[in-house]
């Protein structure tokens, strides 16, 4: 069975799915690169769905200790991972130095036990935050302890559901693809 590939932003998507995460990124005002680029990992070829050159995983400190590189590979799965797939992002964190999240099923901040961190370490339960200041967005672990900004400073509870990511959420939702509509 062919799968239809569906057009929006000028790109030609494999999945709704992705092209409901390529509206959420639109929404939430954050550039994203899809397909960026491919590699030849130990266990395959491995071609990562989305590149987000100015979304961040957790804060500086972390980073610093981690040591690993700006922007975030998001993948976007319609079904639950598998334990190759596990390994096949671990090893492309390692081998780019870039941290490697995976969304399980739409956006949705509810189901942030959906979303996972495979590198540099293992954790699920992850979100986006938006910073209500300075508009940073950043993958973080969704509790009121890490809503905080490590950029301007800014704390607030519930960066979650800064307006641009709630926004987001919908209408990766509700957009329509059939009629070329774009939303
Ligand atoms: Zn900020």
């Amino acid at each position: 069975m062919k799968v239809i590939e569906t057009r929006f932003d000028g790109y030609n998507f494999r999945s709704r799915l992705e092209a409901r995460y390529a509206v959420f990124f639109k929404y939430l005002r954050t550039p994203y690169e899809y397909e960026k680029e491919g590699y030849k990992l130990n266990g395959g070829l491995y071609l990562p769905d989305f590149f987000l050159p100015e979304v961040s995983l957790r804060n500086e400190r972390y980073k610093s200790q981690a040591g690993f590189e700006n922007g975030v590979w998001f993948e976007a799965k319609g079904r639950s991972h598998t334990d190759k797939e596990f390994k096949l992002c671990e090893m492309l964190g390692e081998y780019t130095r870039i941290p490697v999240i995976l969304c399980e099923g739409l956006p949705d901040y509810t189901n942030s036990l959906k979303m996972f961190e495979f590198w540099p370490s293992w954790d699920q339960g992850m979100c986006f935050m938006k910073c209500f200041r300075c508009n940073k967005i950043k993958i973080e672990f969704l509790e009121s302890s890490y809503s905080n900004c490590s950029f301007c400073g800014h704390d607030e509870d519930s960066m979650w559901e800064h307006s641009d990511i709630l926004s987001a959420e919908i209408n990766a939702k509700s957009a329509r693809f059939e009629h070329g509509v774009s939303p």
